[in-house]
């Protein structure tokens, strides 16, 4: 029998129970000494020591990043629709309204010219995501932000380590948001990261993860219950000192990947942007938009090989988000839904997995000429 090929998997190691084994018996397992330590070590880790403040999800930290920055009803974010619905929901949590617009083809990501047609008197900010581990169109994106006065704010959920021209995801606007959750490039259970770019962002996440209290029951603001707990934090501190090697793996993984399936009929493999670190948290090809379920079963039934399509709805065409954009039309973004198809790249392959995923494909897309 051979082995199934998860499209993803979390490790797990001795270290990670040993640290979660650790924060059981000192009996003080809410947010206390190890969120605050974790917090200062993906500071340094990832984002240049910029002010951080850990939360129980990506999501939360998302949408308390925007409470923090003053984002609220009235308020215009632009967002891509191409992405995780946590994206937009977070905007229209606040009471702002999420305003869709279309991707660039190469790298899957928020479309600079589609960022500009969108401005409006109300818009607020530009939140762009760094989707599959391909950091947005930077200097673009930040040109726009500064010729309009718009703020930035960074969905890098699926980008730990990414950077632009030597510049890490994580530093470039009011605050970014990576999320921790299983699947991510590194874990602590559940959780979300925000790295603010002002003491004072951070300070209003810190209050508003915490029912709205600095000083316990003197609550300043109506606040959430948001906060990470020492368990979480413990697990997150042993993954931060893993998490390069296992971009380094993912990113070779990716180069043999791009390599076995070069000049295959029907594929096209990622492409890079020139100044881009990509961590590949997704390895994503284009099929054909018709070929894609019989590629998808075939690599399941007959080869073992687990994959997935994300996304296969955009957010303006979901029931939940679609009244933010009535009758919008975003060819690229509906495209790509169609025709994106993500292979296994995880740190978990051996090498022998990967010529499976090739010699896999090569028969699958052989057999359907
Ligand atoms: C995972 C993810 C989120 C949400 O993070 P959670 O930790 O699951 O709440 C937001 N945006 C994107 C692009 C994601 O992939």
């Amino acid at each position: 029998m051979v082995e199934f090929i998860p499209a993803a998997k979390p490790i797990i190691g001795d270290e990670e129970r040993a640290a979660v084994d650790r924060v059981l018996r000192s009996g003080m397992i809410a947010q206390g000494p190890e969120v605050a330590a974790f917090e200062r070590e993906f500071a340094e880790h990832f984002v240049n020591g910029r002010e951080t403040a850990a939360v129980n999800s990506g999501t939360s930290g998302q949408h308390l990043g925007l409470l923090a920055a003053g984002v609220g009803a009235g308020d215009e974010v632009i967002v891509p629709s191409f992405t995780f619905a946590a994206t937009a929901n977070s905007v229209a949590l606040t009471g702002a309204t999420p305003v869709f617009v279309d991707i660039e083809p190469d790298y899957f990501t928020i479309a600079p010219d589609a960022v500009r047609a969108a401005i409006t008197p109300r818009t607020k900010g530009i939140m762009g995501v760094h989707l599959y581990g391909h950091p947005y169109l930077v200097d673009e994106i930040d040109a726009i932000a500064q010729e309009h006065g718009l703020a930035i704010y960074e969905d890098a959920a699926q980008a730990h380590g990414a950077s632009w021209n030597g510049r890490p995801v994580g530093t470039y606007g009011d605050f970014a948001m990576f999320s921790l959750y299983p699947t991510k490039n590194m874990t602590s259970g559940e959780g979300g990261m925000v790295t603010c770019g002002s003491a004072e962002i951070a300070r209003n996440v810190r209050v508003l993860r915490n029912q709205g209290m600095e000083k316990q029951y003197e609550n300043e603001v109506i606040g959430f219950n948001a906060r990470m707990t020492d368990i979480h934090a413990a697990i997150g501190r042993v993954q931060l000192t893993k998490v390069d090697a296992w971009t380094a793996q993912r990113q070779a993984n990716a180069a043999a990947l791009t390599a076995g399936l070069a000049g295959l009929a029907g594929v096209q493999t990622p492409k890079v942007a020139e100044g881009a670190v990509h961590v590949y948290h997704q390895y994503t090809i284009r099929v054909d938009a018709g070929e894609r379920d019989r590629i998808r079963q075939a690599l399941n039934d007959e080869h073992q090989i687990g994959s997935g399509v994300y996304y296969p709805i955009p957010n303006h065409r979901l029931p939940s988000l679609t009244r933010f954009a009535p009758g919008l039309e975003l060819p690229e973004t509906e495209k790509a839904a169609a025709e994106v198809l993500s292979l296994p790249v995880h740190p978990s392959l051996a090498e022998g997995d990967i010529e499976r995923i090739v010699t896999a494909m090569t028969a699958v897309l052989g057999a359907g000429a």
